[in-house]
């Protein structure tokens, strides 16, 4: 059966374990084929000399990190990237050998301990986080160069040190022992604004420093700068690698983007939602349903129960607001969404059978509910509509 490690369980008829898939109330679909599919346009698209990383922090913005990243790395990305120690060690527990980066801040004894001997790779934030990591290492002991990245603050405000004292960082880590520079980089505020003036002026700093630390005579091997949307907008973002999550889980940042430099990325949606149909029934007029009874029974109608709620992810505050796909058909949600459960109006849809499945957020025939019109519905961005899918939720892998 299903555990919180989240091994993909194939929907091939062949497997001993479909029964078990099809059992499901609710599940999240992952299509490896369109994950794929996204990595090979994105690699295409990049500059040959540029490296592709998957970002896999958040679970793989909730599309199930081991797999995920297996099916990246097989695609031909080429380094991983997560936001805290744990994620790495998961992908290290599975047996994943590439470069995984850690984007997120580490400083304690333990973290910088499980780094060494995961050989995970930190990023370097500021000139005290460095001389922790450098007398950690020397304390463990530990025989070797960690390597590290250096991240550069050039407008975002979020981690990393300021771009005018970059050169004066690097020359301080270059010192220690213990720890070797694989790359600077920094990431933008602004790239999925059509208005590309911010992000010019980060770039802008972004180059300054780096002349600033060349003309130190230092040598950086990788610079990168560019999350899905700069990927996505201007091949002078690239550099050595590009940072991309959303994009390769067939997302675009901004509708602008998906005339994408000169339309040459068609991504497709990776993740769907679905559940079953768990009761059929007929109210009469006038009868309230669910909590509150915020909704009544305007006529005589037939309504189904799915199996699926806010503790799955499926947000409470899109009550009477949300539409489901069954049969190919677009299908209201009535009354209050609940914890496990939720309500369609299935009047106009003939002869319903429980089990059916219904469509949340995905494909059916020509209609396609996106986590963007979630997000929209919401006023949130589709980056929080994708994580926030619980581990109740099997991650089921298609190809
Ligand atoms: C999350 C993250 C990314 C990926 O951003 P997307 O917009 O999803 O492509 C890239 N770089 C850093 C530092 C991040 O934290």
């Amino acid at each position: 059966m299903f555990n919180s490690k989240q091994t993909p369980v194939f929907a091939d008829t062949q497997q001993s374990n479909t029964y078990a898939w099809f059992s499901q109330r609710a599940w999240v679909e992952i299509d490896l084929g369109a994950l794929s599919h996204n990595i090979k346009q994105l690699i295409k698209l990049i500059s040959p000399h540029s490296q592709l990383m998957a970002v896999v922090k958040a679970d793989a913005y909730g599309h199930g990190a081991v797999m995920v990243s297996k099916t990246a790395i097989n695609a031909g990305a080429n380094v991983l990237g997560v936001a805290t120690v744990p994620e790495g060690i998961q992908l290290r527990e599975e047996g994943i050998k590439a470069p995984i980066l850690i984007l997120g801040a580490t400083h304690t004894h333990e973290q910088v301990q499980a780094i060494a001997h995961w050989q995970l790779q930190p990023t370097l934030c500021s000139p005290k986080q460095a001389l922790e990591f450098s007398n950690t290492l020397e304390n463990i002991p530990y025989h070797g160069c960690l390597p590290v990245h250096i991240k550069l603050d050039t407008g975002m405000s979020r981690l990393g040190t300021d771009w005018r004292q970059a050169a004066e960082f690097v020359q301080l880590v270059q010192g220690l022992p213990h720890l070797q520079i694989n790359s600077v980089y920094s990431h933008l505020a602004t790239a999925d604004s059509p208005d590309p003036t911010t992000m010019n002026e980060q770039q802008r700093r972004f180059d300054q420093a780096i002349t600033q630390i060349k003309a130190k005579g230092i040598h950086i091997p990788t610079l990168h700068l560019a999350n899905s949307a700069a990927t996505l907008t201007n091949r002078n973002l690239h550099y050595d690698m590009v940072r991309v999550g959303l994009a390769m889980y067939g997302l675009y940042p901004a509708t602008h983007l998906e005339k994408n430099l000169y339309n040459q990325v068609k991504l497709q949606p990776v993740l769907q939602l679905k559940a079953r149909i768990t009761q059929v029934k007929t109210i009469t007029a006038g009868t309230g349903v669910s909590y509150g009874h915020h909704f009544i029974a305007p006529t005589d109608m037939r309504i189904a129960v799915v199996g699926i709620g806010y503790a799955d992810g499926v947000p409470r505050s899109l009550s009477h607001k949300m539409q489901v796909l069954i049969r190919g058909q677009l299908v209201s949600q009535i009354g209050a969404i609940t914890m496990d459960q939720l309500m369609l109006d299935v009047t106009y849809i003939e002869d319903l059978q429980e089990g059916e499945v219904v469509t949340l957020l995905g494909y059916e025939g020509n209609k396609y509910i996106s986590a963007d019109d979630w997000a929209t519905q919401l006023n949130t961005i589709s980056w929080e509509i994708l994580c926030g899918f619980k581990h109740r939720l099997p991650r089921v892998a298609v190809m």
